[in-house]
Order: C-alpha cells, then sequence, then structure tokens
C-alpha cells in the first residue's frame, strides 16, 4: 500500500460515470473523497438556490460513498492551501478529479497541481462533465468554434465516451478510518421550503427523472419543449449542474432509445442537440475570459444601459404587469427553476424592453436558479442579449403578449404562477390592460391594485431598443406607463 487516493469532487456528484472515483477505487488503497466550498477569489461563489441545492446534494453523495467505504469530508477555504493541505494530512499518495472548464478555476486547479507536486504527491485529471473537452473540438482551422451549427456538427462526428460504471465496495481496496464530515439537510429557511417540496436531490433523482423523461415525454419534446405549462422537458439541468448525472450518461441513454424506438429518434436528436447546446456554452466559456461579465462580441459597447432600480425589483418579484413574464419570474422564485423559453422571454424583456444591462439580469439568475451555471447562464444571457456568439441579433425582440398567446395559449402557465388574474378569460389572459372593465370587474381584477398595469408600454419600448442598440440613439427608454 502507497498511501491513500484522495479525490477532490468538484461538479461531479455521483458515483456512476465518474473518471477520477473510478480511477482512485480501483486501486488497492484506501479512499476518501473532499468536497471543497471554495473562497479562492478568483471563483464565483454559488447563488443562494444553488448553494442550497448543493447541500443536499453532498448529504445524499456522502451517504452513498458511505456504502462504498468511502468518507466524503467536506472543508472550507481557497482550494489552493485546502486541497494540499487534507492531501498531507491524510497522508495521501495521490489526488485526482475530473476537470472543469472555467478560466479563474483551471488556474486554480493549476496551483493545486503544482503545490501537490512540490510535496511529492501525484496529481492526475480526468475527463469533466462535457461530450467533448473544450479543446478537442475545433475548426478545420484550429480554432475555436464561433458557430454553434457547426460546432454540433464537429461534436457529433466524435465518438462519445461510454459511461463507467459506479465503483463498488471491495474487500481488496484497504479501508480508511477518516470519519466523514457530518452533514446536515437544512431546510429551515422559508424560501428553502417551497423549493425543497418540487426537487428530488442526488444521483438517484437523476437517473429517475432522465428515465421518466425518456419513456414519456421525450417523444413530444420538440413541440412539448416550448410549452411552459406542461410537463415537456426533461428537468435535468440541476442534476447536470453538479453533475448528479453525466451528459455522457444522458447520451448514452438517449442514444440507444433511438435504436429501440427510430420513429422517436427525431424527437430524441433535437434533446441531443440541447445537450450540445451546453457543451457549445462550456466551449465559449473555456475560450473566453470571462463571459458572465465581458461581452463576448463588443457590440454594445456604445449602449448606456438603464439604472432603474423599481422596474428591476418588479421584474425580480414578477410585477411587472405583463403576464408571462411575471409567471416565469415567480416560477422562478418559487422553484429555483424557470421554463426555457421564458427564460428567453423575461431576459429579453429586461434587456430590451426595460433596457437594464444583461449582467444585472445574469445576476439575478445565478442567485435564484438551482441549476445557475457558470457557462449557461452567461452564455445564454449573451445570446438573449444579442452579445454572445452566434447570438440572437439585437433586433430580435420578443414580444411577451404574442410569445404568450402562441405557447401558453389557453393561458394555464400563467394561472397556475400568476392566480390573481386566473379567472381572465383566455383572450385577455396574455394583455389584461387592453381587456374591457366588465371582463376585468368579472374576473376579480382591479389594474394598479389587485395586478399592476404594464411597466412598460411594450410596442415603443421595442422600438426604442431596436434604435439604442443599433447606435443610432443613445438614450434608455422611459419607463413611462400607459394610462
Ligand atoms: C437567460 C437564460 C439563462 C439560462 N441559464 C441557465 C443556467 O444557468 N443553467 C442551465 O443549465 N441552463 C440555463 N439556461 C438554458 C435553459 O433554459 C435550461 O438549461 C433549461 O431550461 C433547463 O431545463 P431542462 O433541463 O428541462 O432542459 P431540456 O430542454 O430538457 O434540455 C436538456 C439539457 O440541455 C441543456 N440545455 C437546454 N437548453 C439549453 C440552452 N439554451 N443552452 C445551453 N444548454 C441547454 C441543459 O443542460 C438541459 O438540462 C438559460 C437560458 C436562458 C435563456
Amino acid at each position: 500500500m502507497n498511501g491513500l487516493t484522495l479525490v477532490w469532487l468538484r461538479n461531479d456528484l455521483r458515483l456512476s460515470d465518474n473518471p477520477a472515483l473510478h480511477s482512485a477505487c480501483s486501486g488497492r488503497d484506501p479512499v476518501v473523497a473532499v468536497y471543497v466550498i471554495e473562497t479562492d477569489r478568483a471563483q464565483r461563489h454559488a447563488g443562494a438556490a444553488a448553494a442550497w441545492w448543493l447541500g443536499k446534494s453532498l448529504c445524499s453523495l456522502s451517504e452513498q460513498l458511505r456504502r462504498i467505504g468511502v468518507s466524503l469530508l467536506v472543508e472550507e477555504g481557497p482550494a489552493g492551501r485546502v486541497v494540499p493541505e487534507t492531501a498531507k494530512r491524510l497522508g495521501a499518495s495521490s489526488v485526482v478529479w475530473n476537470r472543469r472548464y472555467e478560466p479563474g478555476q483551471r488556474e486554480v486547479d493549476s496551483a493545486v497541481k503544482a503545490a501537490l507536486k512540490a510535496r511529492d504527491i501525484a496529481a492526475t485529471s480526468f475527463p469533466g462533465n462535457v461530450l467533448a473537452e473544450p479543446w478537442t473540438v475545433k475548426t478545420g482551422g484550429g480554432t475555436p468554434f464561433k458557430v454553434f451549427s457547426a460546432f454540433a456538427r464537429a461534436v457529433r462526428e466524435k465518438e462519445i465516451d461510454a459511461p463507467l460504471p459506479a465503483p463498488r465496495a471491495s474487500k481488496n481496496r484497504a479501508a480508511s478510518n477518516i470519519e466523514p464530515t457530518p452533514l446536515a439537510d437544512d431546510t429551515s429557511a422559508v424560501w428553502t421550503q417551497k423549493i425543497d417540496a418540487f426537487w428530488d436531490i442526488g444521483e438517484a433523482a437523476a437517473r429517475k427523472r432522465l428515465t421518466h423523461f425518456l419513456d414519456e415525454i421525450v417523444a413530444d419534446y420538440p413541440k412539448g419543449r416550448d410549452i411552459p405549462g406542461v410537463d415537456g422537458t426533461s428537468m435535468l439541468s440541476p442534476h447536470l449542474r453538479f453533475g448528479e448525472i453525466s451528459a455522457r450518461q444522458i447520451w448514452h441513454a438517449a442514444t440507444a432509445i433511438t435504436h429501440e424506438k427510430p420513429a422517436i429518434a427525431s424527437a430524441i436528436d433535437k434533446f441531443l442537440g440541447e445537450i450540445i447546446w451546453r457543451d457549445f456554452n462550456n466551449h465559449l466559456l473555456y475560450h473566453n475570459e470571462d463571459i458572465s461579465t465581458v461581452p463576448m462580441r463588443p457590440v454594445f459597447d456604445h449602449v448606456r444601459w438603464r439604472k432603474d432600480d423599481d422596474a428591476l425589483h418588479a421584474w425580480q418579484r414578477g410585477e411587472t404587469g405583463i403576464p408571462i413574464v411575471d409567471a416565469g419570474m415567480r416560477q422562478l422564485w418559487e422553484t429555483g427553476w424557470m421554463h426555457n423559453r421564458v427564460r428567453m422571454l423575461v431576459a429579453s424583456f429586461l434587456v430590451k424592453n426595460l433596457m437594464i444591462d444583461w449582467r444585472v439580469g445574469e445576476e439575478w439568475f445565478w442567485d435564484t436558479l438551482v441549476d445557475a451555471d457558470d457557462a449557461n447562464n452567461p452564455g445564454n444571457w449573451q445570446w438573449v442579449a444579442g452579445c454572445g456568439m452566434d447570438a440572437a441579433p439585437y433586433f430580435r425582440i420578443f414580444n411577451p403578449v404574442l410569445q404568450g398567446q402562441k405557447f401558453d395559449t389557453e393561458g394555464d402557465y400563467v394561472r397556475q404562477w400568476v392566480p390573481e388574474i386566473a379567472a381572465l378569460p383566455e383572450r385577455w389572459i396574455h394583455r389584461p390592460w387592453e381587456a374591457p372593465r366588465d371582463v376585468l370587474s368579472s374576473a376579480g381584477v382591479s389594474l394598479g391594485k389587485t395586478y399592476p398595469r404594464p411597466l412598460v408600454d411594450l410596442k415603443a419600448s421595442q422600438a426604442r431598443a431596436k434604435e439604442v442598440l443599433s447606435g443610432r440613439d443613445n438614450h434608455g427608454v422611459s419607463a413611462a406607463r400607459p394610462s
């Protein structure tokens, strides 16, 4: 026996298809796992909702690891110091981890590697939670991709590694006598109780959801994924964010169904396209210094964004007076998740109708989403704003009324999340400010009292956004309320 192998867990809170854990458990040395709540300056700290998920996920993982004879330690501090110190304290001869792709995190990982090597401790890293590592996908000219469709073609041409099995308890592996860190499953805060009721967290829950999605939902995914009022998507995003399931596992499970049920092959293909979008955002993250603060294309350098705290708070609380926007923001607040179509609508409303900087919206999502992700959150905000790679053009401004009527035709989604207007008939549910007085009153709606009037005039604010973003006008839109 050489010593002990320490597995440094990060965005990979699972046993199966975990290359670092698999490698550690294939040897004879005792294995201990550590999760570090990182406080390095380069690190962006998890937002409140994601931190809540993490706490629960670690509880679940600790129990799973215990069953295979691996103790989980949870430490706090700069990883650059904590990981080498923990390795030394435990007498580890080797530390292993799965890679991550954010530039600041890569710097931390390199520093850890150097510190370990200086102490004569071996350090080995393995592929992280993507289909293809960012540097392995290149254009013909050897440069990073900027266009999604070409990137997706390149990924599809690759052989995606088959998932690894979960390690088992083994008599061949020496036991460690290290006690795991006691972890409490804390849901005492009121806001977490609502979110808690909504989710099952951990690797087993992620697998169950994938199976349910592939059995019951994916066949209708191409249409269902756009309807926020139905259970039409996988809802795997927080599980993927924390690595309770891997992109490779999803890829292979979905592809296997394609072979069994060729009739739904195109629906599965559409779904896998979204998993590739996730890889694309990781690719962009890898190649761009700081995508949460620096536009990937400096197209809006001329724009003076509006600073309007009242409008921002109304948006955050779901009190803009635009029903589908309010429904989305309240779904986010109550569940820590929002449907993708509605994410696009609320983001477009903030950036283009309210002319508030996309980074302000990104930060709110960062704090409130359970799936808040270093790659997907800023990548998508930049996409909606129009400064991302392969982004929506600046003049693409969603009309939330038309979008509501198209994708929430009967208003089910709005009724669920904005109950104060639930009694409005279908015709007016997405534009209560245009409803006749008698309709409003028989639905118990009093605009400005029981439900806000629209924060901005949609047409005027859209026109102004086009002027400002195109560079023809540099003034922020006025927040005038229609009478
Ligand atoms: C403004 C904005 C912010 C977003 N922030 C995040 C975020 O922080 N974290 C996050 O995981 N996703 C984010 N998304 C992308 C997308 O909305 C979510 O991934 C999706 O809604 C999650 O639900 P699902 O798992 O049911 O998705 P499905 O439709 O079932 O898709 C399966 C998986 O594919 C990936 N995926 C789906 N859509 C996208 C997309 N547009 N871009 C990249 N990957 C995608 C996700 O990992 C998702 O879990 C954001 C989108 C917008 C418009």
